[in-house]
């Protein structure tokens, strides 16, 4: 059989991932990405599962415990700074750059070809051709669109779908360890947080430090606030001082100083002393809009979504980089079973990850339900909120052995 072709749209941890298990299984493989430097890390906190170490494994990345940091418990905090109920839930909390730099390290720098940017794909029945926005082309028998939730790929074939804002928003931010207040130490270094003012969310947790640290002393503290917010508050927040709307995503330096200085304000009133403590520490906060994306179809002919460009859901699922990789894995096992037939693997492709993905939308949904402004849902039994975060039966914890 002549050796097939593979075009990757985007470069990030699911682009990589579909690039390095078709090039195991054989295939002729090119990833196109945007940006033309290293992709930055966002900065803010990951969750990790044993399917992604798998996938990271099995992709020929190093993997050592330093990749993420291990709590054992999980614990509802109250508004006092007690613990109101503790249970044996372990999380291991990463970063985005920990996870996608070992994965870049392992796939071969001549088949990553950064600073280009697709605009358009077309297809005949027998061949695909990606075409980027210097005009030049590039053809293959498969094109991958892992160009994350603005996908163009998406677009170009579900030009309706996009993501659709839930209700409220999230401030998220690090921490030094050094930099946290000596109380919060014993309290918070041992466990995931979890703090529940009236129709809000705190979850918190340590994560690795600067260059993947993870030694007690050098870690980062790592928080995700969920706050209601009407469109009309939203449209605020997310319009900087210049008076340009940013939509759904704004540049971290561009959020306005008064909200963030009210959000700092408010974090003293309504959180727990410790944490409103860590959260009035934060030098530079992020601001991200929850939504849900989700598309009602991941094949088109010979092109295939994968990742964050087929669905996104709400963070209180984690799931991000771990759907990434399963969806990547789920893509390769489906040409083991059908060889040749592209149609047909991609078929298999689309039936098993769209189920997958509207699992993971839908729990992210029942998840946040009582956060969404003006919601019916009742507020949530701590211990229960305790058992559910997360996708506990989508994606399973990590055991290191
Ligand atoms: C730099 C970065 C930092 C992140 N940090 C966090 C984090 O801290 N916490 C967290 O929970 N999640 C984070 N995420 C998102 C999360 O990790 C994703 O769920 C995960 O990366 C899997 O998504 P993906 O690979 O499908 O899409 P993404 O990670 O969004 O990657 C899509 C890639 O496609 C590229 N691209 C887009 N359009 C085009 C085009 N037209 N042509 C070529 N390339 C294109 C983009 O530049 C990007 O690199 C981050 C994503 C990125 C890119």
């Amino acid at each position: 059989m002549p050796q097939r072709r593979a075009l990757i749209v985007g470069g990030s941890i699911g682009g990589l991932f579909a690039a390095q298990f078709l090039r195991q299984a054989g295939w002729d493989v090119a990833v196109f990405e945007r940006s033309a430097g290293d992709l930055a890390d966002r900065g803010a906190g990951l969750n990790t599962s044993a399917e992604l170490f798998e996938a990271l494994t099995r992709a020929g990345a190093t993997v050592n415990p330093g990749l993420a940091f291990h709590v054992r418990r999980s614990a509802w905090l109250k508004q006092d700074a007690t613990i109101g109920v503790e249970i044996p839930r372990g999380w291991h909390g990463s970063t985005w750059g920990t996870i996608y730099r070992p994965l870049r390290a392992a796939f071969p720098s001549a088949l990553y070809h950064a600073g280009r940017v697709v605009e358009r794909v077309e297809q005949d029945g027998t061949s695909v051709t990606a075409i980027f926005a210097d005009s030049t082309r590039e053809r293959g028998d498969l094109l991958i669109g892992a160009d994350g939730v603005y996908s163009t790929v998406r677009k170009q074939y579900l030009p309706e779908i996009a993501p659709v804002p839930a209700g409220y928003i999230a401030w998220r931010g690090t921490l030094a360890e050094r930099d946290l207040p000596p109380s919060a130490h014993e309290l918070l270094l041992e466990r995931a947080a979890f703090t529940i003012p009236d129709n809000e969310l705190v979850v918190s947790l340590p994560v690795p430090g600067a260059d993947n640290d993870p030694r007690p002393g050098h870690r980062r503290y790592y928080f995700i606030w969920y706050r209601p917010a009407s469109p009309a508050e939203q449209r605020a927040l997310f319009t900087d001082a210049s008076g340009r709307d940013h939509g759904l995503a704004i540049p971290p330096p561009l959020i306005r100083s008064e909200f963030v200085a009210a959000m700092k304000a408010d974090a003293r009133k309504v959180l727990p002393p410790v944490l409103g403590e860590i959260v009035g520490r934060v030098a530079q906060p992020l601001l991200q809009s929850i939504t849900d994306l989700e598309a009602p179809r991941m094949v088109f002919g010979r092109v295939a979504l994968l990742g964050d460009s087929a669905f996104v859901a709400r963070p209180h699922v984690a799931a991000g980089t771990s759907k990434a990789a399963l969806d990547a894995a789920g893509l390769v096992a489906a040409f083991a079973a059908h060889g040749e037939d592209i149609e047909a693997a991609l078929q298999l492709y689309e039936r098993e990850r769209l189920a997958f993905g509207r699992a993971v939308i839908s729990h992210a949904r029942y998840l946040g339900a009582y956060l969404e402004a003006g919601g019916a849902a009742p507020p949530r039994d701590p211990e229960r909120l305790l058992r559910e975060y997360g996708a506990p039966h989508l994606v399973h914890e990590v055991d290191f052995g």
